[in-house]
């Protein structure tokens, strides 16, 4: 009687209901978005820490609303996977940001974040597969950043993804490396080609001596594994030196760039490369 009693508050509780209300809301309206074009893809440099070359480029969503301005990735995403969105929005992105780096010089990569349920929504592989031969982008320039959460569950509907990608020379790295429940075990388990430290390690109230001394052991072991670290967060000079020093080969952040439309990363290419 006592649960039931707390249920009933929930349900009735005021604030709730607003923030209930305020889902749907945004559920209808991003289903309109993907209709109505008020996506885009914005791009962020990975910079090579020892040459400063860009490596690749991570592709991040961006929502332009009419009335209610851009609203965050942070924002929309965790409600476009609950209500399935997410699937729809994927494809979208990942086809958009392969025609665009299909323009890009041969080495540099695309990077694209995927959401488990897109890794578990059936014929996922092959339409990442299709999508890159319609861009005419190469297998290997296409890193998937998946999040240690996917590993919580072991589906065999995500195993089989990786493992199909994976032949076909799609490269996976891990995202936000440090902040769920880190395991060895998937980095033993999984063929990962980057891992990328959370900011908060870099730039986070965390960030310190502690922090400092984590670095340096991913990077040791990333070494010894053939797999690159990526530092996230570099927002200053010091934290680029900081990271460089402690053995990251790869950097992304504000000190760098921030995301960018695809003509603003096509000058940025092409001006460090002088044609
Ligand atoms: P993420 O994958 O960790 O992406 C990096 C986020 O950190 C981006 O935020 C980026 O703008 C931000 N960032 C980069 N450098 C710095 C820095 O120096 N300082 C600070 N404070 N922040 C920095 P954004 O674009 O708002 O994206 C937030 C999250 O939304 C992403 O985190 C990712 O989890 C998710 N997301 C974004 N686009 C997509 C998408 O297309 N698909 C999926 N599934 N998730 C996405
Ligand atoms: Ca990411
Ligand atoms: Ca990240
Ligand atoms: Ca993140």
């Amino acid at each position: 009687a006592k649960a039931d009693g707390r249920r009933q508050m929930r349900f009735f509780d005021p604030a709730m209901t607003r923030a209930l209300a305020h889902r749907r809301d945004m559920e209808s309206e991003l289903r309109m978005a993907l209709r109505r074009d008020e996506l885009s893809v914005y791009f962020q440099p990975i910079v090579d820490l020892s040459t400063g070359r860009v490596r690749c480029f991570e592709a991040l969503v961006r929502w332009f609303h009419p009335e209610r301005g851009e609203i965050t990735p942070d924002e929309f995403i965790p409600i476009a996977e609950e209500c399935g969105a997410i699937v729809t929005l994927g494809n979208w992105l990942t086809g958009h940001a392969a025609r665009v780096a299909a323009n890009w010089p041969d080495d540099v990569q695309l990077a694209v974040n995927l959401s488990p349920m897109q890794i578990k929504a059936p014929g996922a592989a092959l339409g990442i597969l299709s999508a890159l031969k319609d861009a005419q982008l190469p297998p290997e320039r296409l890193e998937l950043e998946v999040t240690e959460n996917l590993f919580l569950e072991d589906s065999p509907a995500i195993e089989l993804f990786i493992e199909e990608l994976s032949a076909a020379s799609v490269r996976f790295a891990l995202d936000d490396f440090g902040t769920g429940y880190s395991s060895l075990g998937y980095i033993n388990q999984w063929p990962f080609s980057k891992i990328k430290v959370d900011r908060s390690f870099v730039s986070g109230p965390q960030a310190g001596r502690k922090s400092d001394a984590i670095i340096r052991a991913v990077s040791q072991m990333g070494k010894s594994l053939g797999i690159e670290i990526v530092a996230e967060g570099l927002e200053t000079i010091d934290q680029v030196r900081a990271v460089r020093d402690a053995g990251c080969t790869l950097g992304q952040g504000f000190h760098f760039s921030r995301a960018v439309p695809d003509y603003q990363a096509a000058l940025l290419l092409a001006e460090e490369r002088g044609t």
